[in-house]
């Protein structure tokens, strides 16, 4: 370490030391204190502000009182909490005087990301900062930071810039004996002047104010032409999920444990993260729809989308500046006010927004012809030879053709050049009207005919992108993994590089398969596949389908798709599969939320949820049912104090209907957040009892996928005490003995062990 003293005084001998440890959570203090308590002879206390109330969280006076009394003992006395600025240490600072001792500082600098990353991972933490909301909660804590300086009355100051450096310290202060010294002065320092570490910087991308064009009032837009204008898109956001209907989400985490996104600066991560459709103007240029008329559709349309959409984004594109439609919308779109952070125009490419505009767009929208075929000119000719022959047959597999009005969601192989370079995962092609005499089914100036399909393709377009955000939105919050991964993507960029700029939650799926994380378990389905469907199921998100009802206008994101491939093709999954039969397989759940929670899956091609199940599918459930059954007396036999209880997700986040054999006991480290212990114990979760009752009378099961119910309040699913977070509430349960709520004990909807005679 280096060496820079200032004025070095000599050290006074044989006295006590406080030394105040300055650090994001996750830096290490607390392993610090305890690496050199465990070596020193020295007499220490730690003083720490998480457990100093009996074990619990206390005050900064509890800390200051406990450490007073300590340095009266003479011990020396490390203070452990983050004190990351002046004000914070000040009064710590000043029991040097008032007991005549040196008083140290030890910075615990360490790059952001492995601090996020440490306090993202960490379970049983003291102060209960970990998953989820420790990401955020680090942002803004290193935000705040303010080295300390000698100045503030220290004698001594050493700066850990890195683990090797941190262990210098440890060794440091771990051979300090009772009567040694440490020499005065300032230690390690790299940069004393960087008050924020360039890794945060990149991580938060605090980049320049956005370029006049693109302002929030929405009368800018982005350009390819112009990279500095696509500062725009690094204008900074909260990080949250865009649309929270998941059980596996684990955004609200911070929430549910009374820690939300503050909205901060600091917490917050770039648009650029954003999932994100470009899409063309429909109609206009081939199909000489009136300009005036469309601008109104697009940004009537976008207007009511966004508010829908959570942070994801949409971006009008065209290929030149002086293009009309982009003016137009432009205009109106300020007028009325849309979220700029939310919709956007953009000059450049459709085919190139990444390589060319630093642009990620993971979705992007076709003008398409009716045949779906390649060919023709503009945007269709241009998105088929840009994404290479994968698409076409992507096309096929999911429909033959398209009427206006209308969209179809193509998820584009991992072998497409679209999505190798430009990091594209779907394609929607949508077919919009057609005013132009020299082609076919001229509307004729029919404008109230027209407005109507051109309104019905732009909605069309709009649910395909919202329901791939949602489904991939789901699964990407599944493991707290992710949410580390999604704050440090910024800082991995050169690195993605080289992996083709996978840069969206869907291509972060394949590169967390890549390499060996708790995703690729997840995905190891599907790894095979990925990215395609193995069936052909059409996947048209029509005004005739969202009549209809059923799942059918649900696409389901590539990783959505393990249980699936598995239920399809159980003989390449045989490891990981408990049982094989013609109707069903059965699984343990790769992220139980209880001590025992299965899954059993039909095999049933075409029932991909609960949505999905008409009066015929009576017998596979009750098969499924039978199934669950054996399974959890298997278990009962095993351990007779479980209770388990079987059904189903109301709105799943997998594809292919499931259904959880789950013991009642949620002992498990992944039952995270609210939406998961809502999703397993309020009317979302459909008991399998119940819903073969309703498919024998009715013909369908009753859904109750209600967003509130899986943002309701944590209560006990034995005594319906409620509990502020999710720790509190795993507390209580685990000594809960009250009985089961009437309901669940009536009509087996609990499957326990017989009563002892
Ligand atoms: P849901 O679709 O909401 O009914 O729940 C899907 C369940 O599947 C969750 O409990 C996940 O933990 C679980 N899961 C997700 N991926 C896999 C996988 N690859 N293998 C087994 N279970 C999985």
């Amino acid at each position: 370490m280096d060496m820079d003293v200032d004025g070095a005084s000599r050290p006074k001998e044989g006295k006590a030391i406080l030394v105040i440890l300055v650090g994001a959570p996750g830096s290490g203090k607390s392993t610090f204190c305890e690496e050199v308590m465990r070596s020193s002879t020295r007499p220490w206390i730690r003083v720490c502000q998480d457990t100093i109330g009996n074990g619990k969280a206390g005050s900064k006076a509890q800390c200051l009182s406990s450490a007073a009394s300590a340095l009266k003992d003479h011990k020396s006395v490390f203070i452990d909490r983050c004190n990351l600025d002046r004000e914070q240490r000040s009064e710590f600072v000043k029991l040097g005087d008032v007991h005549k001792i040196d008083v140290h500082a030890v910075v615990l600098d360490l790059p952001a990301k492995l601090c996020i990353s440490r306090s993202v991972k960490r379970t049983g933490h003291e102060g209960n900062l970990q998953g989820g909301k420790a990401a955020a909660v680090v942002n803004r804590m290193l935000q705040k930071k303010e080295l300390p300086k000698l100045s503030e009355g220290y004698s001594r100051i050493t700066f850990c810039q890195s683990e090797s450096d941190v262990k210098g310290a440890i060794n440091t202060y771990g051979s300090l004996g009772p009567l040694d010294n440490l020499p005065h002065g300032c230690f390690g320092q790299k940069n004393p002047d960087s008050k924020v570490q360039v890794g945060i910087m990149k991580f938060l991308k605090k980049v320049p104010a956005p370029d006049a064009a693109a302002r929030p009032d929405g009368s800018g837009d982005t350009t390819s032409q112009n990279p500095g204008k696509n500062d725009y898109f690094h204008k900074d956001v909260e990080m949250a999920s865009p649309i929270l209907d998941n059980p596996n989400l684990e955004s609200k985490e911070g929430e549910s444990q009374g820690v939300a996104f503050d909205g901060s600066h600091a917490s917050r991560v770039s648009l650029d993260d954003a999932p994100t459709l470009a899409f063309p103007s429909i109609s206009t240029s081939d199909f000489q729809f009136n300009y005036e008329k469309a601008a109104d559709i697009i940004v009537e349309k976008v207007a009511e989308f966004t508010a829908k959409l959570g942070n994801a984004r949409l971006v009008l594109v065209d290929l030149t500046h002086k293009s009309k439609i982009l003016s137009l919308v432009k205009a109106k779109a300020s007028e009325k006010r849309i979220d700029t952070q939310k919709f956007l125009t953009h000059v450049g490419d459709i085919t190139k927004l990444h390589s060319t505009g630093g642009l990620n767009c993971n979705v992007i929208a076709n003008a398409a012809n009716w045949r779906l075929k390649a060919g023709g000119g503009g945007v269709n000719a241009a998105i088929f030879n840009a994404a290479g022959p994968e698409l076409e047959s992507a096309t096929k597999e999911r429909a033959k053709s398209l009427s206006p009005g209308n969209a179809v969601v193509v998820p584009l192989p991992a072998s497409s050049p679209l999505f190798v370079t430009e990091g594209v995962t779907h394609v929607i092609h949508v077919l919009g009207p057609n005013m132009n005499p020299q082609r076919p089914n001229c509307l004729n100036n029919d404008y109230e005919k027209g407005c109507k399909i051109l309104q019905d393709a732009y909605a069309s377009l709009f649910e395909g992108f919202a329901s791939i955000v949602r489904t991939q939105a789901g699964q990407s919050r599944e493991e707290n993994e992710n949410i580390v991964k999604k704050a440090l993507k910024l800082q991995d960029k050169s690195e993605c590089h080289s992996r083709n700029n996978l840069t969206n939650i869907d291509q972060k799926n394949k590169r967390d398969a890549d390499h060996g994380s708790e995703k690729s378990k997840k995905c190891k389905g599907i790894q095979d596949s990925f990215g395609v469907s193995s069936d052909s199921r059409d996947e048209r998100v029509d005004s005739e389908h969202r009549r209809n009802g059923g799942s059918m206008n649900k696409a389901w994101g590539s990783w959505a798709q393990a249980l699936h491939q598995m239920a399809m093709h159980p003989e390449k999954h045989k490891d990981d599969l408990l049982e094989i039969s013609e109707d069903v397989v059965v699984l343990n759940d790769l992220y139980p939320k209880a001590k025992k929670h299965v899954l059993i899956l039909s095999r049933t091609r075409g029932v991909d949820c609960l949505e999905d199940v008409q009066k015929e599918h009576f017998q596979l459930l009750k098969k499924m049912h039978d199934v669950g059954l054996k399974w959890a007396r298997k278990f009962l036999d095993e351990n007779a104090s479980l209770v388990f209880r079987l059904g189903y997700h109301s709105a799943p986040s997998m594809r292919q209907l499931h259904l959880h054999v789950i013991s009642q006991d949620f002992d498990s480290k992944h039952m995270k957040n609210k939406k998961h212990w809502n999703s397993f114990n309020t009317a979302f979760f459909r008991d399998s009892i119940d819903v073969m009752d309703e498919v024998s009378s009715h013909g369908k099961a009753t859904l109750k996928d209600d967003d509130k119910l899986l943002s309701m309040e944590l209560r006990c699913h034995r005594c319906r005490s409620a509990h502020p977070n999710i720790p509190r509430l795993k507390s209580h349960i685990g000594s809960c003995k009250a009985p089961f709520p009437a309901y669940l004990l009536e009509n087996g909807r609990l499957v326990h062990a017989p009563a002892e005679p």
